[in-house]
C-alpha cells in the first residue's frame, strides 16, 4: 500500500543510490515528489517550421540529415546540417554517446528540440536533445507541455519526470479521498486537479509560475501553502504559550538605576517597546517578541535593559550576534552598561578555546556568570545554563536555518527577544513572523543629522580622497567599503588591500587601517578597536561592517561599485555613519557606465533615509524573484509561494486560514503536514 508519507525507498523501481539522490532534492516521501514543482516547460506538441524559427525561442523541429562532419579535432563540435522546407540548420554537438552518434546517418530523419542562435551563416543550434528516425516520422508527439524540474547529479531529467509523474498517479487515491472532505469558503481548484495541471500541463493552457497573475492552477497550491504556514506558526505560537517559563516584574527603581545611568534620554519609541518588553518579562508564559528597527535606531539598549531586568531578579541572560565583530562591540557595550552595577559579562565566541572557554562555560552552568555574550557558539553544546530566563537575538536575519533550529530547541521555556534592522513591511513582517509578536521602534534618537548621499563616478576618486582628508582634518573618521569587484577576477579582501595600500600610499600623513572576512578575528577586533579609539582616521574594509558595527564619530562613509549591492545593504552600510552629532555623507564611487536598474537603485537611496520606505520602493522596482533582501531576511525558500509576489493575496490566505481552523482543522493539519510546514516554522525563529 503507497500512501502519501510512503518514504521514497520503498517506492517500486527506486533503489536506494536513487533513493539518497531524491533526499538530496529534498524528497524523502511520496507527497515530496508530487511537490516537487517544475521550474519551467518546454513545448513539445508541436512542430516548428525551420524556416519560422525564431532566435532564443526553445522549439521542436523537424528534418532529414544532409552531412555529418565529424570531431576533427578533441575541441571541436561535430556537426550535423539538417535541413526541412527549403530551410538548412547546424546543429552542433560536443559530446554524444556511441548509440547517439551511430543514428545520425545522411539521408535519416531528426527531430530535435533546441534554441536558435545568432549566427552570421543561418541557423544554429547547439547540442539540442534529438531522436532519429529512418523514415519520415508520423505526427506522434507529446500531448501535454514536458515540465523540467530541478534535479541533481546521477537523476536525469527524464528520470525525475517520470518519477514525480508517476508519484501523481500513486497519490491519486489518497489526494481524492483528503479533497472529498474539504469545503472551502472560497472557489478554490482541487489540489489533485492543481497538480495535473502542473506536472502534465495542456498545451493551450500555458502555467507561468512566475507570473502575479496566477492560473487556477497555480492559485490552488500558492494559496495552500500559504494557509500551512500560517496555521503552523499560529500553532508554534499557541504551543508557546501553554510553556511555562519565569516571570520577572521590573521594579521602578532598577529600570530608573540603569536608565539614569545612560548617556542619552530614551527615545519616545524606544520607550513604548520597553513597556512592551517589559509586560511580556511579567507574563509566565516566553516572550516571543521581534524587535524592528531601523539602523540607528537604538535596538541594543532595550536588549540591555531587558537583560538587566532580568539578571536583577536572579536570572541569566544571553545575547547572540551573527558576527564575532559585533558580538565584541555588543559584550564592550554591556560591560560598560553592567560593570557599575558589578555585574559580571562574558563573552563567548568560536575563537575563545580551552582554558578560557571551560571557565565560561563552568560560569553559565553555575550561575556564577549571568550575562553572556556571543555568537552561536553560545548556544552549541556542552554550553548549559543556571537559569536562563532570556534570550536576545541581535540581527536575527543573518543567522543560518540550523543555528536559529538549535536555539529554538534550547529556548523552551525562556522569555526570547528577537532583533531585525531588516526593513520589511508591516504587512509582510506579519505574515513573516505571525508566530512572533511585533514591536517597532519607528523613530531614530534625536539630533541626528541626515545622511547626505551622493554619487560620484570612479574617475572623480581624487575628489573624494580629498574630502576625505579634509574630513579627517575636521576631526572625523571615514569607511572606505571595497564591495565584490568581479566575481570571477578580485576577491573583495584583494580589493580592500589594495584600496588599503592606494590610500596609505595617497594620504600617508593618515592613519588608515584595514579589515576584510579573511583576517584572523583577533586581528580584525585590534583593527576595530583602533579605529572606535581614534588612532586609526579611514578604515578600509570589506562589507564585514555592514552589520551593526558602531562608531559615532565616522561621519564619512565611501563604498566602491555600489551597483554590485543591493537597497538593504547600501542603508545597513550607510546606518555606519550618521551616529553622531555632526554632519554625515555616503559617498558611492561607482563604475560606468551604470545599468539602469543600479542607476534607479542609487537614485532610491539618495531620495529616502528610511529603511522601510526603501523596501516598498525596491519592491517596485526589482521583480518578484529578486526583491531586497530576500536572502537576507532569512525568509526561507517556499516550494511555490512567495511573500512579496503574493502580498496582495495574503488577507484572503488569512482569511481562509481563519476558516479552516474553525471549521475544518483536519484539511489545514494534512495541507500543514503534506507542505512541511512544521518543521520550517522552528527554524524562521
Ligand atoms: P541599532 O538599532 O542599529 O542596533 P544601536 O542600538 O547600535 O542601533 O544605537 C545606535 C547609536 O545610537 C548608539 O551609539 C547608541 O548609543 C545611540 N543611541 C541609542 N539610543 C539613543 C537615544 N535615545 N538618544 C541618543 N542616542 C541613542
Ligand atoms: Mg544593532
Amino acid at each position: 500500500m503507497i500512501d502519501l508519507y510512503t518514504p521514497v525507498e520503498q517506492l517500486p523501481r527506486v533503489g536506494p543510490a536513487v533513493s539518497q539522490k531524491l533526499h538530496r532534492l529534498g524528497c524523502k516521501t511520496l507527497i515530496d515528489l508530487v511537490l516537487h514543482l517544475p521550474f519551467r516547460y518546454e513545448d513539445k506538441t508541436r512542430i516548428t517550421p525551420l524556416r519560422d524559427a525564431l532566435v532564443g525561442q526553445p522549439a521542436l523541429y523537424e528534418g532529414q540529415i544532409q552531412s555529418v562532419l565529424p570531431k576533427r579535432h578533441p575541441k571541436q563540435p561535430i556537426r550535423v546540417m539538417m535541413s526541412a522546407q527549403g530551410a538548412i540548420a547546424e546543429l552542433v554537438f560536443f559530446k554524444l554517446f556511441p548509440n547517439q552518434l551511430s543514428g545520425l546517418k545522411v539521408g535519416r530523419w531528426i527531430r530535435c528540440f533546441g534554441t536558435v542562435l545568432p549566427s552570421s551563416k543561418g541557423l544554429k543550434i547547439a547540442h539540442p536533445e534529438f531522436v532519429t528516425f529512418d523514415e519520415c516520422p508520423g505526427p506522434d508527439l507529446d500531448e501535454t507541455l514536458t515540465p523540467v524540474y530541478p534535479t541533481t547529479a546521477g537523476i536525469s531529467q527524464a528520470r525525475i519526470r517520470a518519477l514525480v509523474q508517476q508519484s501523481v498517479h500513486w497519490a491519486k487515491p489518497a489526494l481524492l479521498e483528503e479533497a472529498s472532505e474539504e469545503t472551502l469558503p472560497i472557489s478554490l481548484m482541487s489540489c489533485f486537479e492543481a497538480l495535473c495541471y502542473i506536472h502534465f500541463p495542456k498545451p493551450d493552457a500555458p502555467i507561468d509560475l512566475e507570473s502575479h497573475e496566477h492560473h487556477p492552477a497555480v492559485k490552488r497550491l500558492v494559496f495552500e501553502e500559504h494557509a500551512a504556514y500560517q496555521f503552523a506558526m499560529r500553532k508554534a505560537r499557541q504551543q508557546m504559550q501553554q510553556c511555562h517559563a519565569r516571570p520577572f516584574e521590573t521594579k521602578e527603581k532598577i529600570e530608573s538605576a540603569f536608565v539614569n545611568r545612560l548617556s542619552f534620554t530614551l527615545t519616545q519609541a524606544q520607550n513604548t517597546v520597553w513597556s512592551e518588553i517589559k509586560q511580556d518579562l511579567a507574563k509566565a508564559t516566553p516572550m516571543m517578541r521581534l524587535v524592528q528597527g531601523d539602523v540607528g535606531s537604538g535596538k541594543t539598549v532595550l536588549a540591555g535593559l531587558a537583560a538587566f531586568s532580568v539578571i536583577q531578579s536572579g536570572g541569566q541572560a544571553a545575547i547572540m550576534a551573527p558576527t564575532e565583530l559585533l558580538a565584541n562591540q555588543l559584550a564592550t557595550q554591556f560591560k560598560k552598561w553592567f560593570e557599575p552595577f558589578e555585574i559580571p559579562v562574558a563573552l563567548l565566541t568560536g575563537s575563545i578555546k580551552g582554558k578560557a572557554r571551560k571557565q565560561i562555560s563552568e560560569g553559565l552552568e553555575s550561575g556564577n556568570i549571568p550575562v553572556a555574550v556571543g555568537t552561536h557558539a553560545l548556544f552549541q553544546n556542552p554550553i548549559r545554563f543556571q537559569n536562563l530566563g532570556l534570550m536576545v537575538v541581535d540581527e536575527q536575519h543573518r543567522f543560518g536555518v540550523e543555528q536559529r533550529l538549535a536555539l529554538y530547541q534550547k529556548g523552551q521555556g525562556t522569555h526570547q527577544l528577537v532583533m531585525s534592522a531588516t526593513p520589511i513591511p508591516r504587512s509582510l513582517a506579519m505574515t513573516m513572523w505571525a508566530d512572533l509578536d511585533i514591536s517597532i521602534v519607528s523613530e531614530r534618537p534625536p539630533g541626528r543629522q541626515p545622511i547626505q548621499t551622493i554619487a560620484v563616478p570612479t574617475s572623480r576618486k581624487e575628489d573624494v580622497i580629498e574630502r576625505l582628508d579634509a574630513a579627517i582634518e575636521r576631526e572625523e573618521q571615514a569607511f572606505w567599503v571595497c564591495t565584490l569587484v568581479n566575481e570571477n577576477e578580485t576577491l573583495p579582501q584583494e580589493a580592500a588591500v589594495k584600496a588599503f595600500e592606494s590610500l596609505t600610499q595617497r594620504l600617508p600623513h593618515r592613519r588608515v587601517g584595514c579589515v576584510h572576512g579573511q583576517m584572523p578575528s583577533a586581528e580584525k577586533e585590534k583593527t576595530l578597536a583602533a579605529f572606535r579609539a581614534g588612532e586609526i582616521e579611514v578604515l578600509v574594509s570589506t562589507t564585514v561592517i555592514e552589520v551593526g558595527i558602531d562608531i559615532p564619530k565616522a561621519t564619512l562613509m565611501v563604498i566602491e561599485n555600489p551597483e554590485r549591492l543591493g537597497l538593504a545593504q547600501l542603508h545597513q552600510l550607510r546606518g555606519r555613519v550618521g551616529r553622531g552629532q555632526k554632519s554625515s555623507f555616503c559617498v558611492l564611487l561607482y563604475d560606468t557606465p551604470l545599468s539602469l536598474l543600479a542607476k534607479k537603485r542609487i537614485e532610491i537611496l539618495r531620495s529616502s533615509d528610511d529603511g522601510f520606505e526603501l523596501a516598498e520602493e525596491d519592491l517596485k522596482l526589482r521583480g518578484p524573484g529578486e526583491v531586497l533582501g530576500r536572502r537576507q531576511t532569512g525568509a526561507r525558500q517556499f516550494k511555490i509561494a512567495d511573500i512579496y509576489r503574493d502580498r496582495a493575496l495574503i488577507g484572503d490566505i488569512q482569511s481562509l486560514t481563519d476558516y479552516l481552523q474553525t471549521h475544518q482543522p483536519k484539511v489545514v493539519e494534512s495541507w500543514a503536514s503534506r507542505w512541511h510546514a512544521g518543521e520550517i516554522v522552528l527554524t524562521q525563529v
